[in-house]
């Protein structure tokens, strides 16, 4: 993350993390269990997440979201007897299924949703719990999980996520947990099929679908923390090209750019896109293969103030050197390589702003 507010962001998770961290410890030992912040569920941490499918629809001019989210996941305890995510209660959900058997209602506490289920027995067990769900993501704010805004100049409605550091749940069910990464993900967005919606991975098929809508289905196989999962969509046109760095020899990784619809605007912005291929060259030089090269490094134009290293598809409010430079330092430091825990972010940032002062 970069730029206007990265400050208030450093200082905001720094001292959160750490007065979340003492009160965690004082939790612990008052209640013989660990959650990571005191606002979570200890279910949370009863299993290990290894995947997400995100199928849902969006739109440029709302922060609406509705569809279901698949956690693929295997447990950590004996039995487990409750299923924890994390979603803000603006977020309804209509109903869940494991195993694809129907579960039960769930109950709230605070962010946390906790279904009742089968007990499943034997550390290890894999599972999945599909959940259907809708609402009206809450917005005002660089942190907003969801926001949406209009381009007066380009004349474009665009929405996008940013989930950093604790906002997914304010847009999809989730396992706020640095220390558990999804092993892949998958991300299905359906949109009125004048738009395109960008994520993470390969954009492996866009499905038409009645009612003049389309589903851009996207997929990682890379491991990916939750706060890298993301999506943007707008009237976006795809401006795409390679770059060409020496190791390993004879790769290329495609760089995937969703750009507003405009001849004009790619007229203005072109080579300063472009720069972003010397950008991968030169890291690739410095600090070894691209992580995520079997996939893209991608770019998603919004109005952010500033910009987001959303994992092989980076949200940014412009194309400017340093914001571009910064962001995509993050691919080997933040996104391939995290923090374990909020308190260390400074880690990712030295990185990222270290990288930026190397281009
Ligand atoms: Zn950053």
């Amino acid at each position: 993350m970069l730029r206007k507010l990265v400050l208030l962001l450093f200082v905001f998770t720094v001292f959160y993390a750490s007065a979340q961290r003492r009160q965690t410890f004082e939790m612990f030992k008052q209640q013989a269990f660990n959650p990571e912040y005191s606002w979570q569920s200890k279910f949370l941490f009863d299993y290990d997440v290894h995947f997400y499918r995100l199928d849902i629809s969006v739109s440029p001019t709302s922060t609406f979201v509705s569809g279901n989210v698949t956690i693929g996941a295997s447990i950590l305890v004996d039995k487990l007897d409750t299923f924890a995510v994390e979603l803000i209660p603006e977020m309804s959900v209509d109903s869940a299924f494991l195993n694809g058997h129907k579960i039960d209602k769930p109950t709230r506490n605070a962010d946390n949703v906790l279904f009742p289920i089968t007990p499943i027995q034997n550390k290890g067990t894999h599972f999945s719990v599909r959940i259907y769900y809708h609402g009206t993501s809450p917005t005002g704010g660089f942190f907003s999980g969801v926001s949406t805004a209009y381009n007066k100049t380009w004349k474009k409605h665009v929405s996008w996520s940013l989930s950093e550091p604790f906002a997914a749940k304010t847009w999809f069910p989730v396992k706020q947990d640095l220390k558990d990464k999804a092993d892949s993900a998958w991300i299905f967005l359906t949109v009125d099929s004048s738009y395109l919606a960008g994520s993470e991975g390969l954009l492996t098929a866009i499905t038409k679908l009645p009612g003049g809508k389309k589903r851009f289905e996207w997929k990682t196989k890379y491991p990916i923390d939750y706060y890298l999962i993301s999506f943007a969509v707008a009237d976006y046109r795809d401006f795409s090209f390679y770059a060409h760095p020496d190791n390993p020899p004879r790769d290329s990784v495609l760089i995937q750019n969703f750009i507003y619809n405009s001849d004009n605007y790619l007229r203005q912005h072109r080579n300063q896109i472009k720069e972003t291929a010397k950008f991968i060259e030169l890291y690739v030089k410095l600090f070894g293969p691209y992580p995520f090269r079997k996939e893209k490094y991608g770019q998603c134009l919004t109005e952010l103030a500033g910009g987001m290293e959303h994992q092989t598809m980076t949200t940014l409010g412009d194309f400017g050197f340093d914001l571009v430079a910064h962001e995509l330092g993050h691919m080997w430091f933040g996104d391939n390589v995290t923090c374990a825990d909020w308190s260390d972010i400074w880690v990712n940032e030295g990185f990222a702003t270290y990288a930026d002062y190397l281009a």
